[in-house]
């Protein structure tokens, strides 16, 4: 079983300047799948960010590097995960991380007896083959129907 991996987009913190800004800002920080209206907030607003990046059978677990700010994590059908907390007077960093929940068991299904695919009769020289894919009769390399490859080419 592959695990499923979503493909984090990073996203590029734009630089914030803090000239002619009137009251103090601080940045949330928040790569991977997070979305930020505003990437920076004075102290004691309430800050929002939403995380769209959901994989099936997934768990995800969002978390804050300060350890002195409290996040409060929501589901909300049309945004995805919606992550609220109170702005510190310093930068946050929020992060995820991902579990998949999809768990094999493997002796509640044992593998079937190895008969694989309907055997494809061998070549008898005439050069016809019987397209494994979708059963027409070719003579070519590719089928003229699905075009799949002649078996044993590969
Ligand atoms: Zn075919």
């Amino acid at each position: 079983m592959k695990k499923r991996l979503a493909l984090f987009v990073l996203e590029v913190l734009a630089v914030m300047s803090l000239l002619g800004c009137g009251a103090q800002k601080y940045k949330v920080n928040a790569d991977g799948g997070f979305e930020l209206y505003r990437k920076s907030y004075a102290a004691g607003e309430e800050v929002k960010v939403y995380f769209k990046y959901i994989a099936t059978d997934t768990d995800y677990t969002f978390y804050c590097e300060n350890e002195d700010v409290k996040i409060k994590t929501d589901y909300d059908n049309a945004h995805g995960y919606v992550i609220t907390f109170t702005m510190p007077d310093h930068d946050v960093t929020l992060g995820v991380k991902s579990r998949n929940t999809m768990t094999i068991d493997y002796d509640a299904n044992p593998a079937p007896p190895a008969s694989g695919p309907e055997p494809v009769p061998a070549d008898n020289g005439s050069g016809i083959w019987k397209c494994p894919e979708c059963g027409k009769m070719n003579a070519m390399l590719y089928c003229a129907e699905c075009g799949r490859k002649k078996p044993g080419l590969d």
